[in-house]
């Protein structure tokens, strides 16, 4: 009847009408321009036609729809609101049409039915789902909310709780939990799925089912009683607005529009939903999200497209140094099914590995997220030992002994004596350099950094540091392992401090300035928490540990002298003096308590006042938050511009990404780059120019000038 290059109708023997969605050229079907058109003739076909008595939806592929196409938004959202709300009125035009066609509707939802692709669901009369599928409204995570009619649709079949649950949260939904929600009408094992979908639409032709019925309860006002209604809205506001606080404004707004529509019709309640959407998609919170979720898929892109390169599948792996980070880095492997062995000089050193390794996996049974029996299974993946017998079948090693040059350098050599030919060899160093570490070895050509952040199963960002000598088969291998590990590898060049230390340490460094001025430094915390950073500088400083960051300035300042040379003492260095390290002994800029969890607890300390007005030289209290943000972003956004320009990173995405996901970079400003995007190359400029006399920190790089002059965005 109609065979198109994303969507086809059949007519069935039956009087049934088939509409398969099997987007060409494409791994995945998404509501693209073209899907959205197609529908709209496919419709014609279905309305113009007499003798149909109702619908099948399939999908051709192994997901059903995954959503809107998101590298469409961009030019949709620069529409203005007006231009979004047309965007949406088309499809949404081809959902109501689909609804009320003059004979039923099934649609079989046989994988990731999500966003427009689950909204298209929810305008067919019922849902019959495969066991393997998965819906759900992830929108509020890119900072819009449902524009297809999910904020109508969804509390109208399912009630007002499952639909802010849902929406608010934008989580993904097993087939299991969408039938006891009443999302779908069925599930049933995928072999079995197009029979159970057609002999539901049978029973709907024949009258034993009354999908009329249920359109009446899609297209009517939502059934709650003003009271019950007010209750309802006002609750879940606050408590959706506590959880995802004030820089992720999508999901009170979509429960908004909600509690706006509830006593509307379903035109009236789609045009509130399209308002309350085009409002979103004009702050610059959505393109910040939808920028991050496209960045993350070229990440994963360039990570399998390394992992296909490796020529070994990561079968069994081995960490050298049992401490935090080796723990941490035996968990992961350990948990993501990668056995591996764990060596340590000391039984102590060993004990303490294990201990971090046990202490994760107890808090995952707590958390009924693992059973003792599967806790069990991974703790027999790690290997603990004093020696390197049987390192001769390991496919990759990380060092992570204590950060000692000459250690590392002994280690590494040691280690290679240890294993094959072709095991890779890897170091989680934070400042040695990779291509000296790869003068102590045989074969440099296998050796390159692996840079995990702490804590490992946290931080989802590994660094594959490129060596001078570094093979590309030692970065496959290394980027594959990363894979099976869960975490994001993103490979970057050697230089000191790598990437995200080169880039922190220039930030910490225009936080020590200021401090040295004046400045108090809780309130810059305040400021850039505020701002949007998880953590200020300060209690980020005590996190890290002001030992390692003294260490590590130096490798900084001895790589770069020209801006990262100080003639000043700075408080980091004051308070590691009076032996306060930071959390790690209990006492930094901050003093910490441990809470009834565990936890360490941040109290104020008069004691660490006092010693950093110590190296205080002026009296800088009266700057402004806008200042001490400039003060603080600008040395951090000229050093990752300086990243790119010499190809220590390869793209703006990637930078970006590096921050968000080993530094907690705020997403919702969608990276460093993204963020200078966004408040205009001109504007960043005269911020960098009004501080230019603290220094070279200050001064952007060359591209940054020419991308200036040709108004060049780091993103198109
Ligand atoms: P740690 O002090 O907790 O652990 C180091 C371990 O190495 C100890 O168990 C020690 O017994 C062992 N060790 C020493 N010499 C050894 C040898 N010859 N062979 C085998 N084991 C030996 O240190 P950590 O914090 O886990 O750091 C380890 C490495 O990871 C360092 O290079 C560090 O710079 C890097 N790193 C640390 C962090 C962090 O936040 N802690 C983050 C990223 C990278």
């Amino acid at each position: 009847m109609f065979q198109g290059k994303a969507i086809s109708l059949t007519r069935l023997a039956s009087g049934i009408v088939e509409l398969i969605i099997d987007l060409k050229d494409e791994s995945v079907n998404k509501f693209n321009l073209l899907t959205v058109s197609e529908l709209s003739k496919a419709l014609d076909i279905l309305e113009q036609t007499s003798d149909i008595k109702g619908l099948l939806v399939t999908s051709g592929k192994d997901v059903f729809v995954v959503g809107a196409d998101i590298s469409e938004f961009g030019a949709a959202f620069a529409a203005g609101p007006e231009g979004v709300i047309n965007h949406l009125a088309t499809n949404n035009r081809n959902y109501n049409r689909l609804e009320d066609l003059p004979f039923p509707s099934v649609v079989a939802v046989n994988g990731y039915a999500l966003g427009g692709g689950f909204e298209l669901c929810l305008a067919c009369d019922y849902r019959v789902a495969s066991s393997k599928a998965k819906v759900g409204l992830p929108e509020t995570k890119l900072g819009i909310i449902p524009g297809w009619g999910g904020t109508v649709r969804l509390p109208r079949l399912a009630g007002l709780e499952t639909a802010v649950e849902w929406i608010a949260s934008g989580k993904e939904n097993s087939a299991a939990d969408a039938l006891t929600a009443r999302v779908v009408d069925g599930v049933v094992e995928p072999e079995v799925l197009r029979d159970a979908a057609l002999a539901t639409l049978q029973l709907a032709i024949d009258g034993k089912f009354d999908y009329k019925a249920r359109r009446q309860q899609k297209t009517s006002p939502l059934q709650l009683n003003f009271i019950e209604s007010m209750m309802a809205f006002e609750t879940s506001k606050a408590f959706v607005g506590a959880q995802a606080g004030r820089n992720y404004p999508a999901p009170v707004a979509a429960i908004k529009a909600m509690q706006k529509a509830a006593d509307k019709s379903r035109d009236e309640a789609l045009q509130i939903e399209a308002e309350a959407f085009a409002k979103m998609a004009q702050t610059p919170i959505a393109p910040a999200l939808v920028g991050i979720f496209l960045n993350d898929q070229l990440l994963a892109k360039k990570a399998k497209s390394w992992e296909k390169k490796s020529d070994k599948k990561i079968e069994r792996a081995a960490v050298l140094g049992a401490g935090i980070m080796g723990g941490g880095i035996a968990y992961q492997s350990a948990s993501r099914g990668v056995p591996l062995r764990m060596k340590d000089v000391a039984r102590k050193g060993l004990d303490v590995g294990l201990a971090e390794a046990n202490k994760l996996l107890t808090k995952r049974v707590e958390r009924k997220k693992m059973t003792p029996s599967e806790m069990g299974d991974v703790l027999n993946r790690i290997e603990p030992m004093l020696s390197y017998d049987g390192f001769d079948d390991t496919d990759i090693v990380v060092e992570a002994v204590v950060e000692n040059p000459e250690v590392k350098r002994k280690v590494l050599a040691e280690v290679e004596q240890a294993v094959n030919a072709d095991t890779v060899l890897t170091s989680n160093t934070s400042t040695i350099s990779i291509s000296w570490l790869a003068e102590a070895l045989q074969r440099p050509e296998n050796f390159c950094g692996m840079h995990f952040f702490n804590p490992v199963p946290v931080m989802p960002l590994v660094e594959v540091i490129r060596g001078e000598k570094t093979s590309d088969r030692a970065i496959a291998r290394t980027v594959a392992y990363a894979n099976a590990m869960g975490k994001k590898p993103i490979v970057v060049k050697d230089c000191p401090g790598f990437l995200v230390n080169r880039v922190l340490f220039p930030y910490f460094a225009g936080f020590s300035l200021l401090v040295r001025d004046g400045m108090d430094y809780q309130r810059i915390d305040k400021v850039m928490e505020t701002w949007g950073w998880p953590m200020g500088p300060a209690y980020l400083l005590d996190v890290v540990g002001l030992d390692t960051a003294v260490h590590a300035e130096k490798v900084m300042a001895k790589g770069f002298p020209d801006r990262m040379q100080r003639d000043y003492q700075s408080a980091i260095e004051a308070l590691y003096e009076a032996e306060r390290l930071g959390q790690k002994n209990g006492k930094g800029f901050y003093d910490y308590q441990t809470d009834k969890k565990g936890k360490p607890e941040k109290v104020a300390s008069d004691v660490a006042v006092k010693q950093v007005q110590g190296v205080v030289q002026g009296d800088a209290n009266d700057i402004s938050d806008e200042d001490i943000i400039a003060r603080l972003m600008v040395p951090m956004a000229t050093e990752l511009m300086r990243c790119l320009e010499e190809g220590i990173v390869e793209s703006p995405a990637e930078a970006d990404m590096a921050l968000v996901y080993g530094i907690g970079f705020p997403p919702f400003r969608g990276g460093v780059l993204r963020w200078i995007d966004t408040i205009g190359l001109a504007t960043f400029a005269d911020m960098a120019k009004k501080f230019e006399s603290l220094g070279a920190l200050y001064t952007p790089p060359a591209s940054f000038a020419d991308q200036l002059t040709n108004n060049k965005k780091f993103y198109g």
